[in-house]
């Protein structure tokens, strides 16, 4: 093993620290002069194990230490960790003293980001737990979109040093929050653009732990949304708000699918083939491959769980103030949805299928109020609470820092129209948008 002193600066990043990375820095291993001939001791014997199907970390330690002490070594295992539960394929490195075949230590990753640390301690077994450390940084992307929201993130240059899996992640999120105000599958038009600041939490191999959008924009035709986050209880379960601190949470979801599992997820100038092929009908269909989760867009209450003629395999849930919401070609349903259950916004109740008469898989979604169909993407219905007004004072000063995250992006005009009107005094305070411009 080689001692290594990784130093990892993100020149980018608003809230970057600076992390010092050190594996296995309890080897002994001399440092090596440029000039002058030194002494390497033998190296230490090191196994890297996987283990196998039906392999227990008991079983691999057999044969490199005797019963007891095998026993002993699982006994300080248990302190961090169960030894019958490890995972398949669970990482174990055996490291025996030079020149011997006495085990010194036993690292064993438990989960990505956590690694037990056994050591022979005079004789005695003793662990630690190691973790990996990880750096915060906070992402920036701009652009505008010409095809399709998903290509335009998955493209975008200022990603670059994210992986291809990191940006779809990073896609679910902004789907996620922008879930009540746009359906990226519909509303996209050419020339829409969006920004947005992300903040990341990324291992010392470049993969992302965690992430949470700080502040985002998505201009639609024209029209800013925003979303900001903010946590009034420190508490790390904070939501979105707009600029006015109202809620971007909405009494029903936009889809019933998330954007990314919707085929094609194409832009509003191209028709998805499937669609043109069926008779006129009032709702919308998503094509997505059998098997996809489908959500319900609203809380309520389960009111048809069942085939019903050539909608096939069909949900619908009741809600308040007469809507009602159906759900149709489903492949099945979730079990544990039946007639009469609550559900929430959100909750998986089937998946998608192509049963009743379907030419493909896809989900067939409408929504009724009072019997009459509604466009599902015409419904603006608030639902979450604004800021609270105990929160003001504070929610101001993150929400405008926040929103300054933004304006170090390259502008768009939204942002720009915003600070003319400010700077003309029509907008006091940075903290309005103008929307009437
Ligand atoms: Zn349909």
């Amino acid at each position: 093993m080689v001692k290594r002193n990784v130093r990892v600066i993100i020149s980018r990043g608003a809230i970057a620290i600076t992390a010092i990375v050190c594996s296995a820095c309890d080897s002994e291993v001399p440092s090596v002069g440029f000039l002058e001939t030194v002494w390497v001791p033998p190296a230490e014997k090191v196994e890297v194990h996987s283990l196998g199907q039906g392999e227990t970390f008991g079983g691999l330690l057999y044969g490199a230490v005797d019963a007891n002490e095998q026993e002993e070594v699982l006994r300080a295992f248990q302190n961090y960790a169960d030894p019958r539960r490890l995972r398949e394929r669970t990482n174990v490195v055996l490291r025996y003293r030079a020149g011997t075949n006495k085990l010194r230590s036993v690292d064993v990753a438990v989960s990505k980001d956590r690694t037990v640390r056994l050591t022979r301690v005079d004789d005695r077994w003793r662990s630690s737990l190691v973790q990996t450390p990880i750096f915060v940084d906070t992402v920036y992307a701009t652009g505008e979109i010409s095809e399709t929201f998903w290509g335009s993130v998955v493209n975008n240059v200022d990603l670059v040093e994210m992986t291809f899996e990191d940006r779809n992640l990073l896609i679910d999120r902004l789907d996620n929050v922008f879930q009540w105000q746009m359906d990226f599958s519909r509303q996209i038009r050419e020339g829409d653009s969006y920004r947005f600041a992300f903040e990341r939490e990324v291992r010392p191999d470049g993969s992302m732990r965690d992430g949470k959008l700080l502040a985002a924009e998505f201009v639609n035709l024209g029209v800013p949304y925003h979303a900001i986050y903010f946590d009034p209880n420190g508490d790390g379960y904070g939501s979105y708000f707009d600029l006015d601190g109202e809620s971007v949470r909405r009494a029903f979801l936009l889809k019933p699918l998330s954007y990314r599992r919707i085929s094609g997820r194409f832009s509003s100038g191209r028709r998805h083939p499937i669609l043109n092929t069926i008779r006129a009908h009032r709702g919308i269909d998503y094509a997505a491959s059998i098997g996809t989760p489908v959500m319900a867009t609203s809380d309520g209450v389960i009111i048809h769980r069942g085939p019903k003629g050539s909608f096939g395999n069909t949900v619908e849930i009741r809600h308040s103030n007469g809507w009602v919401t159906r759900y149709a070609h489903l492949n099945g349903f979730n079990r544990d949805v039946t007639l009469g259950t609550r559900v929430r916004q959100s909750d998986v109740i089937g998946y998608v299928g192509m049963t009743g008469l379907a030419t493909g898989p896809h989900l067939h979604y409408e929504m009724l109020q009072n019997g009459r169909h509604q466009d599902p993407l015409a419904v603006d219905l608030p639902s979450g609470d604004p800021v609270p007004a105990d929160d003001m004072t504070r929610w101001r000063a993150e929400m405008s820092g926040r929103y300054e995250l933004l304006k170090t992006i390259p502008g768009q005009s939204p942002l720009r129209t915003f600070e003319a009107e400010a700077e003309d005094g029509r907008a006091s305070g940075g903290l309005q948008q103008g929307e009437g411009a």
